[in-house]
C-alpha cells in the first residue's frame, strides 16, 4: 500500500455534513451556468449588526491580533457566563465557559473528553450529523430516541426511556431542533429531567445553538431543571453563529463543569490553540449591545417559513408541519413515491433547487426533505414554483 493511502482505522468512523457536499455540487452546477437556489446550507444570509463589525474591526486596529488564553478572553468568558445565568437561571462562573471557533467544536471536544469505547450515547435521530460522526470517532455507541412528525417532532419520552441503560455515558438534545425545527417545551424537558435522574452518572449535552430562534412560548433549557446545572452534569452549546449570523466568524461556547471545562481547554490547546481575538471582541460586543437584529431576523425567518410551509402543502404529496424554531422546514414527502434522496437529487439535477435529504441526518430522517429558509422570499417562491413543476411532470 502507498504511503499515501495509510491512513488511520479510525478516518473510517468519522461522518460528515451533507450540507457541505450538497451546497459543493450546487456550486460545481453554477459554475456550468446552471441557476441554483440554495436551501441547503444552515447559514443565515443576513449580514451581521453593524455595531459587531465595528467592533471586531476596532478590535485589529487596537492590536488584538495575537493568541489569546486557550479558554477566552476573561471579559467574553464574563460576559457569556452572565448572559446564561441570566437566559437559563442558573448560577454560571466564567470557568465554566469556554470560547471555541464556532459551536461545533464544543461537540467534538466534549465527546472526545467523555465518551470511551463501548460508552453508549443517546441521541436523537434526525439530528445533526456531527453528533453521530464523532460519537462514532470516540469508539462511542450511538442509541436513537425518533423524532417523528406525527409527535410534533418530541421525543415519546417511552422511547426516550428504552434508549437509556446503565451503560449510557451521555445524552444529547437540541432544541429549538436542526433539521425538523421542533422544540422541546418546558413540561418535555421536565419529562426527560425526570428520567434522566434515574441515571445521575450520565452527562447531558444540551446544544441551544438556536435557543434565540424560537417562534413561541418561551425558550425551556434542561439546565433550568434542578439537579441538571451546568456546574453538575450538563454541558451547553451556544454561539454567536445563527444569534448573530456569524457563521463566517467561527465563534461559539461550551458552559459546562468547571473540571471539563478545564480539559476541554487543553484540547483546544492541543488543536486550534484559541479562538480568533478579534472575534471574540465582536462578540463581546454582540451581548451587549442592542438584541432588535435578533428578533428582526427572527421575524423575517418566520415570514419566510410561512411561505414556504403554505407553499410545500399545496404540492400533491408533500405535507410540511409549521416549525416552532430554528430556521428549517423537514416536509415528508412520502406521498410523491420518491425516496428523499431520490427526489433531493432530483430536484439538484432538474429544478435547479439544494436542499438536502433528510436520511443526512439518520435513519429517521428517510422519507422528509430540509429546506433551509435562509434565503430570500423572492429566491424562496421561486423554488417552490421550480419543486411544483418537477414533481408534477
Ligand atoms: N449545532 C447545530 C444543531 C447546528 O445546526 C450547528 C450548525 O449548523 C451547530 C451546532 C454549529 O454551529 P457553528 O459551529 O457554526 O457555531
Amino acid at each position: 500500500m502507498k504511503a499515501s493511502e495509510r491512513l488511520a482505522s479510525r478516518m473510517k468512523l468519522l461522518g460528515t455534513e451533507s450540507a457541505f457536499s450538497v451546497l459543493a455540487k450546487a456550486k460545481a452546477l453554477e459554475a456550468e451556468g446552471r441557476d441554483i437556489v440554495h436551501l441547503e446550507i444552515g447559514e443565515p444570509d443576513f449580514d451581521t449588526p453593524g455595531h459587531i463589525v465595528e467592533a471586531g474591526c476596532d478590535a485589529l486596529r487596537n492590536g488584538h491580533t495575537h493568541y489569546t488564553p486557550s479558554a477566552g478572553v476573561m471579559e467574553l468568558r464574563e460576559a457569556i457566563a452572565r448572559d446564561v445565568a441570566k437566559s437559563r437561571n442558573v448560577p454560571v462562573e466564567s470557568g465554566q465557559v469556554v470560547v471555541t471557533p464556532g459551536g461545533k467544536p464544543v461537540m467534538f471536544f466534549s465527546i472526545l473528553a467523555l465518551v470511551e469505547e463501548g460508552d453508549e450515547v443517546l441521541l436523537p435521530n434526525p439530528s445533526f450529523p456531527i453528533y453521530e460522526s464523532m460519537v462514532r470517532f470516540a469508539g462511542g455507541k450511538p442509541v436513537f430516541a425518533p423524532l417523528r412528525q406525527e409527535n410534533d417532532f418530541r421525543f415519546d419520552l417511552d422511547e426516550f426511556r428504552a434508549g437509556m441503560s446503565e451503560k449510557t455515558k451521555l445524552v444529547i438534545i437540541n432544541s429549538p431542533a436542526n433539521p425538523t425545527g421542533g422544540v422541546l417545551a418546558k413540561d418535555d424537558v421536565a419529562g426527560l429531567a425526570d428520567i434522566l435522574r434515574e441515571y445521575p452518572d450520565a452527562f447531558v449535552f444540551s446544544d441551544e445553538i438556536y435557543s434565540r430562534l424560537l417562534f413561541e412560548g418561551e425558550f425551556a433549557s434542561i439546565a433550568s431543571e434542578d439537579g441538571f446545572s451546568p456546574s453538575g452534569r450538563t454541558i451547553i452549546l451556544d454561539g454567536f453563529s445563527k444569534t448573530y449570523a456569524m457563521t463566517g466568524w467561527r465563534l461559539g461556547y461550551g458552559v459546562m463543569p468547571e473540571r471539563l471545562a478545564g480539559e476541554v481547554a487543553k484540547l483546544q490547546v492541543n488543536s486550534n490553540s484559541c479562538a480568533n481575538a478579534a472575534a471574540q471582541y465582536a462578540g463581546i460586543a454582540a451581548l451587549a449591545g442592542p438584541q432588535g437584529s435578533v428578533d428582526d431576523m427572527r421575524e423575517e425567518f418566520r415570514e419566510r417559513q410561512d411561505i414556504m410551509v403554505s407553499g410545500l402543502n399545496e404540492i400533491p404529496g408533500v405535507e410540511c408541519a409549521v416549525p416552532k424554531g430554528a430556521f428549517y422546514v423537514f416536509p415528508r414527502i412520502v406521498g410523491t413515491g420518491h425516496s428523499a434522496d431520490e427526489l433531493a437529487d432530483m430536484l439538484l439535477d432538474e429544478a435547479g433547487v439544494a436542499c438536502l435529504s433528510g436520511t443526512g441526518f439518520g435513519k429517521y430522517g428517510e422519507g422528509h426533505l430540509r429546506f433551509s429558509c435562509a434565503n430570500s422570499r423572492e429566491n424562496i417562491r421561486r423554488a417552490l414554483e421550480r419543486v411544483g413543476d418537477v414533481l408534477s411532470k
